[in-house]
């Protein structure tokens, strides 16, 4: 990026040789000691500077073919100051995500007037772009219920999408108290839209499109697809309104979130569409509505991106995410690879990274979630997006909140899930079959408390189940003992399932024959 003008305050600061200007990284850091700036005052800064487009299919910004871009982090952001840091001083390095505070934007893109342009926020002047037979599809999106294909394959090429009065046109999007401004743009993509009400009480709609290339197989149904996992958000879990007026799909590369527009490839499978479109769509909340620090506090953010969408994943998308992460997680937990969920990521790599603030954390929110009960959870969510959004909410925030709500002290889930080094490892330690009750003890090997699931099998070929959610661990005991009265004869335990992660499933079975396990 190429700074080509500074104003501070109106006045031009000449960034070469000057004392006060000091570069570190991505970080460019201007000292004001002899220009203070007090609480509830302001600064103005005014910059022009240029970059070039990265050519290449990169998941955060790039060319995707010859016309085809979407480009973001592409202007300076002010650091964050809060109360926690001072000054965000972290540099970007690559390996994580950013911190950014909440702003307005109003933002002019000019491009030839064969080009298509979608954006963070809402487009202002439609009018001034659109001829008049699109225009009047794009507004019917605004208020369908079924998707409106804007612009099908066979128009690509008309030339006669957008106004040609001048050769170049000027799109205007306009987004309040968002945390980045993002837009990408193509000569032949393809445009479908929809919406929904995602407010029954205010009948509030949102506004779902889907920009794709005409040789994608999977975007003809991806503004249906981003609308069912709308609903879902909105009405399911975590069952509040989704918080902004649109969102775009772009397909490019990878899968990215940036606030109001997503920037995802294709995917082989409808599964990977599904499951795609609803984690990316889920960051919506999680960070843009909640302000998350992502440098430091990924998981707060990625875990909540897995876990939201495991139950639309598993309908839609016919595919169990849980088994996923749950396979996932036994292969690292407990490694020296695995680093606790607490460790800021910015000390972290890879697939270490990976582990710690998307798989551990969205096993611990959904066993929570089992643990309190669905209606509890909720209500203890709800209140953590009501207190936090549009700030900046750190780890205690969200710890403090689930225990003020819920009533409960839950230090003894949130300890060894997301501070401690270690892994799941339940066993069955001792059973026992006498005068018809069957006792057994589970111990509690690893440190990470889990669901506990026996499935026994009688000798007149019956099986129960019986299950107990991760509250068998409140109070940080490490054994748990379970009495069931059993009218047939027991011959053998089985403990666990393939969606209880345990990192040591020698010790799962118990054979009454030989009294052995
Ligand atoms: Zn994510």
């Amino acid at each position: 990026m190429l700074i080509e003008k500074f104003l501070l305050n109106n006045s031009p600061v000449a960034m070469e040789s000057n004392k006060n200007f000091n570069r570190r990284n991505t970080l460019l850091i201007i000292k004001i000691e002899e220009n203070p700036l007090p609480p509830n005052s302001t600064m103005n800064f005014e910059i022009d500077w240029n970059f070039i487009i990265p050519k290449g299919r990169n998941p955060r910004m790039g060319t995707y073919d010859s016309t085809s871009f979407l480009i973001a982090y592409w202007f300076p952001q002010i650091a964050v100051y809060d109360d926690i840091d001072g000054w965000d001083v972290l540099y970007h390095t690559g390996e994580q995500e950013f911190y950014n505070d909440f702003s307005n934007y109003e933002v002019q893109i000019i491009v030839p007037n064969t080009f298509g342009v979608w954006a963070t926020g809402i487009l202002q002047n439609s009018e001034e772009i659109l001829t008049t037979e699109y225009l009047n599809k794009y507004k019917k999106a605004w208020t369908s219920d079924e998707v409106i294909n804007i612009v099908k394959k066979e128009e690509i090429k008309s030339g006669k999408i957008y106004k040609s009065d001048s050769k170049f046109n000027t799109w205007k999007y306009k987004a309040d108290y968002v945390l980045d401004f993002t837009f990408s743009m193509s000569d032949h993509y393809l445009w479908d839209a929809v919406s929904l009400v995602v407010d029954e009480n205010t009948s509030r709609r949102v506004y779902l499109a889907a920009v794709y290339k005409e040789e994608s197989k999977d975007f003809y149904e991806v503004a249906e697809i981003a609308r069912k996992t709308i609903n879902y958000f909105s009405k399911e879990l975590p069952g509040v309104p989704f918080p902004y007026p649109c969102l775009t799909v772009f397909n490019g590369s990878g899968g990215m979130e940036f606030p109001m527009i997503l920037n995802d490839g294709s995917a082989e499978r409808r599964s990977g569409t599904v499951g795609l479109t609803s984690h990316e769509a889920a960051h919506q909340y999680l960070p843009f509505y909640m302000g998350i620090n992502e440098e430091k506090y990924g998981w707060m953010d990625e875990g909540m991106a897995t876990f939201l969408p495991f139950d639309f994943q598993t309908k839609e998308g016919e595919y169990n995410p849980r088994l996923r992460n749950v396979r996932s997680y036994e292969r690292n937990a407990g490694t020296e690879m695995e680093l606790p969920v607490m460790i800021p990521n910015y000390q972290m790599k890879g697939s270490t990274q990976r582990t710690a603030i998307y798989v551990r954390p969205g096993l611990a929110y959904d066993f929570l979630r089992d643990a309190l009960g669905k209606e509890l959870f909720s209500k203890c969510l709800h209140e953590y997006i009501k207190r936090w959004n549009g700030k900046h909410p750190i780890p205690y925030d969200f710890f403090f909140t689930f225990n003020e709500v819920s009533g409960k002290d839950l230090s003894w889930y949130w300890k060894p899930w997301f501070f401690e080094r270690g892994y799941p490892d339940l066993s069955i330690k001792e059973a026992d079959y006498n005068n018809g009750i069957l006792e057994v003890v589970i111990e509690k090997v690893g440190i990470i408390p889990v669901t506990v699931k026996l499935t026994i099998t009688c000798d007149d070929s019956s099986t129960i189940e019986i299950y107990e959610t991760a509250m068998a661990w409140e109070g940080n005991q490490n054994t748990y003992i379970i009495k069931k009265e059993l009218d047939a004869k027991p011959v053998s335990i089985t403990l666990g399932s393939d969606l209880i992660p345990d990192s040591e499933r020698d010790n799962n079975y118990y054979d009454f024959s030989t009294s052995t396990h």
